[in-house]
């Protein structure tokens, strides 16, 4: 491990890293069976085609980031981070705890919603308060940031183990009820350890001062917001009605959810470049964040694939017979934070030591061998599909080669991401711009639902055009990326 991250941090650091690491158990070890439990047919699960399932594992998964908006805006306003923490963690428990019931399709549905408004309260507080320990910045904070990611990908990696496997192997229910478990031991870590180590951190914000301009200010934003709101209505109705999307159908509702997603995210940016206040620099660092935004959601259309088409070729292309066992097909996502625990040390390291020698590439170049890497992940896929359309189980190396790529990938562009966009915003536009980061995650996620529609029982022969697609897209945009590094890197004003 770098010398970076083996400095000494405070204990609140760790009280954070595990009511994280015990959340992010929950989040991904329920994730790992939503999809299998969604299109079950024989052991008490949702029945749904694989098109419908994907497209309501994509609606959840985007609301979850999505709801970070809301989440974020009241933890700023009214309840300050810590309290947002604990009550979004008992909302979520709460939501596990539905799930655990075995009751039809309106608790189930309860349930979902209830743990994606808990985690958006809760997910984009928890990293605000890392960053709120250490005010002066710098590497100190990016390595408390890199030992958070650690905790992250741990809880992720047991949640998919323990969670993935009573849920396919005992019951669905059993499986919800551990990720229950699991956030109940965050709540406890949370509850104990924030009263001694994060006093003062993440209380409610004081009252803001209203003067006549932020008030008159905040009038004009309001209209504008109603009227996007209103056109948006409108927008979505003349869709419906002209028969272009069917938001009576889980796609056409994803498809409505996609269309809302890409309005709020344009107009935000159309606003703050127009009606921002923003100096000529600072334009221009928007202008970077808009391509790294687009990068993003790119990217994680495409890695957060592993719990949908991917999901969908360990279960019914993989051969899983090690040693006479048949191992549960959701283990395989396990290889994103199994190999985010080898190789994040690693690159932090290799960026270092890159810095040192003062070659580390810019944050262009490392989004484009991102984008690349997640490209060449998926051309492997190609390659094992074209075994799996002659009906041919294939070998597991297909899949872990490309949770390899797609991993590594995701150690270029995530945790450089997440920093450039505190770095890049202007001042005061901060924890909003964090917002809209989060909303790329949620596009992502959308589009990797929506995109797993084509991998129902009937669509075999299409999956090599489908992940051909992906790989070819993806790598595009990176050589485009890639090709454009010296003016991206310009228009960043300095900042690296
Ligand atoms: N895997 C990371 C997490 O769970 C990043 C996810 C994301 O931003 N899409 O926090």
């Amino acid at each position: 491990m770098s010398a970076q991250l083996s400095q000494k941090h405070p204990t609140g650091l760790y009280i954070l890293f595990f009511a994280e690491m015990w959340e992010r158990f929950s989040y991904y070890g329920m994730r790992a069976i939503l999809l299998l439990f969604l299109i079950d047919k024989v052991s008490g699960g949702m029945a749904m085609s694989a098109g419908e399932g994907a497209a309501i594992y994509g609606i959840y998964t985007a609301s979850v980031y999505l709801l970070t908006l809301p989440g974020g805006w009241l933890a700023d306003n009214i309840l300050g981070q810590k309290k947002a923490i604990w009550y979004g963690g008992i909302v979520i428990m709460i939501g596990h705890i539905i799930l655990a019931i075995p009751g039809g399709a309106v608790l189930f549905f309860l349930g979902l919603t209830t743990v994606a408004v808990g985690t958006g309260l809760l997910k984009p507080n928890i990293s605000s308060i890392v960053g709120e320990l250490y005010p002066e910045g710098g590497a100190r904070r990016d390595a408390a940031f890199s030992i958070f990611y650690m905790g992250i990908n741990l809880g992720s990696f047991f949640g998919i183990a323990i969670v993935g496997y009573l849920g396919e192997r005992v019951s669905w229910h059993m499986g919800f009820g551990a990720a229950a478990i699991g956030m109940l031991l965050g709540l406890i870590v949370f509850r104990i350890g924030a009263a001694r180590h994060l006093k003062g951190l993440g209380e409610v914000p004081p009252a803001k001062i209203a003067t006549p301009e932020s008030t008159a200010q905040s009038g004009k934003n309001s209209v504008l917001g109603y009227g996007l709101i209103a056109a948006l209505v409108i927008f979505l109705i003349v869709l419906q009605y002209t028969g272009t999307i069917d938001m009576t159908t889980a796609q056409g509702l994803a498809q409505g959810a996609g269309v809302i997603i890409v309005a709020i995210s344009a107009s935000y940016f159309l606003f703050i470049l127009i009606a921002g206040g923003l100096t000529r620099v600072e334009q221009y660092r928007v202008l970077v964040l808009i391509i790294l935004f687009l990068a993003i959601s790119l990217f994680w259309a495409g890695y957060e694939q592993a719990g949908t088409s991917l999901q969908i070729f360990a279960e019914r292309h993989t051969d899983r017979m090690v040693g006479g066992w048949d191992v549960p097909s959701s283990w395989f996502q396990n290889f994103q934070p199994a190999f985010v625990l080898i190789f994040a040390p690693i690159l932090a390291s290799l960026w270092i030591y890159l810095s040192s020698r003062n070659m580390n590439p810019s944050i262009p170049v490392k989004f484009a061998a991102g984008l690349i890497l997640l490209g060449l992940s998926f051309f492997v896929m190609v390659a094992a599909s074209k075994i799996a359309v002659t009906g041919q189980l294939t070998s597991p190396l297909f899949l872990t080669f490309t949770y390899l790529l797609n991993t590594i990938g995701e150690l270029c562009v995530s945790p450089v991401g997440l920093s450039s966009y505190t770095k890049l915003a202007p001042k005061r536009y901060v924890s909003q711009l964090m917002g809209i980061w989060f909303v790329g995650a949620s596009l992502g996620n959308l589009i990797a639902g929506l995109f797993a529609g084509g991998f129902d029982e009937g669509n075999v022969m299409q999956m090599p055009a489908l992940f051909n697609q992906v790989a070819i897209i993806s790598t595009a945009f990176g050589l485009l990326i890639l090709v454009f590094w010296k003016p991206i890197k310009g228009w960043m004003g300095g900042i690296s």
